[in-house]
């Protein structure tokens, strides 16, 4: 991606630096149109902090063909960032190699959504707490895996953005709007799209756009502030208490009673699906602490709405916001009510109905726009539009 913003009509040329393959790699500008029209069959990877998911885009955009396996993190191995990168190097080259014998028709473009921070005009991966800890980076996954299958085209794309091309094939959305891809799983982002060009804008210099994960934040629960840290090592970020992780330390730290929750289950991985079942019960402790872990993400959305009018949907998806369902979605628009947009929700108490909805839980929205989105750009290996 360009520091400039993007449209159908500009071809962006990036300086993109020689990956040690040195495959040369041009960059390609985005056709929306022709990522809507396109039902060329696309090798999707999805690479989060928890799975590792595969599948072909099909013509019909459905995923076929689909497999995981738990996620290659530095938390899992023990090892540094430099080990799991390539791993999933190798992951990636031996799964698409196994979709291609599998596939009944050739496969020569294969796209990979990554859950980690990306310089978008340079594929230059810079970090991902989920993935590498609190490890910065300076990874190009387009130039190696270019490098190691030559005669596929590479496209390779932060998560949250390919969150975002999901959006450009959602019927339900107006598409002359700007959209916003919410993902609240391991970890949080966020990012927007304006839908009729496909444009995702970006930070001029750093190709950055809603690490809102990151932001300072707060939280309080019982008339304390809760202290936490975030994944990427700092204290009190959005991350820290809304994230899945984060929600994860909360219950761990709050006394289980408060919640309905049983003392054994709360020391244990499985505490979130008794949070979940607690919240689904109605539990009074439960539905106020959940309402303590959206209010973080409601008031970065509450600002966001005040400062960005033009962004008329926010998408949410994410492993939280599928396994808590319904209540989640209430909650985060109950806290948002709750704090007011001012000169709009004295007079629209339902102003964030609309505005604030959730998106497919299936869990395949980011291999669907991975694919969306490499089949938009025009030609040749790239890792962003
Ligand atoms: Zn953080």
């Amino acid at each position: 991606m360009t520091a400039r913003p993007l449209s159908a009509s500009r071809v962006p040329v990036t300086a993109r630096p020689l990956s040690a393959s040195r495959v040369p790699v041009t960059a390609r500008r985005f056709s929306v149109s022709r990522a809507r029209a396109s039902d060329r069959p696309v090798a999707v990877l999805d690479l989060g902090g928890t799975w590792f998911r595969a599948g072909v885009l099909t013509g019909g955009d459905t995923v076929e063909g689909l497999r995981r396996r738990p996620a290659v993190t530095t938390r899992g191995t023990g090892g540094p960032a430099a080990d799991v990168q390539r791993l999933t190097t190798d992951w990636i080259v031996d799964t698409l190699d196994e979709l291609r014998a599998e596939w009944p028709a050739p496969i020569d473009l294969c796209a990979v959504s990554l859950g980690a921070a990306m310089d978008d005009r340079t594929g230059r991966v810079i970090g991902g707490a989920p993935l590498f800890g609190a490890e910065t980076t300076d990874w190009h996954p387009a130039g190696e895996l270019a490098a190691r299958r030559p005669e596929v085209t590479w496209a390779v794309l932060n998560d949250v953005s390919a969150l975002a091309y999901a959006l450009l094939k959602d019927d339900t959305l107006d598409q002359s709007r700007t959209a916003a891809a919410l993902t609240v799983s391991t970890g949080i982002a966020y990012r927007t799209i304006d839908l009729a060009t496909g444009r995702i804008p970006r930070d001029r210099r750093y190709g950055l756009q809603g690490e809102v994960g990151h932001l300072p934040s707060r939280m309080e629960w019982d008339g304390a502030q809760v202290a936490a840290d975030c994944d990427c090592g700092a204290p009190g970020h959005v991350s820290a208490f809304a994230s899945g992780r984060g929600i994860e330390g909360v219950l761990h730290r709050v006394p289980a009673s408060d919640w309905g929750g049983d003392p054994d289950t709360a020391a244990t991985a499985g505490v979130i699906a008794a949070f979940g079942r607690a919240v689904a019960a109605g539990h009074d402790g439960a539905r106020r602490l959940l309402d303590a872990v959206t209010a973080p993400l409601a008031e970065v959305l509450l600002a966001q709405t005040c400062l960005n009018p033009q962004v008329e949907y926010t998408v949410l998806t994410g492993g939280v916001v599928d396994g808590l369902g319904d209540p989640y979605l209430a909650s985060l628009r109950g806290n948002l009510g709750r704090l007011g947009l001012y000169g709009i929700s004295d007079r629209d108490p339902d102003y964030f109905a609309p505005r604030i909805r959730r998106g497919p839980s299936d869990g395949l929205c980011a291999l669907r726009g991975v694919g969306i989105h490499a089949r938009g750009l025009v030609d040749g290996s790239e890792h962003t539009p």
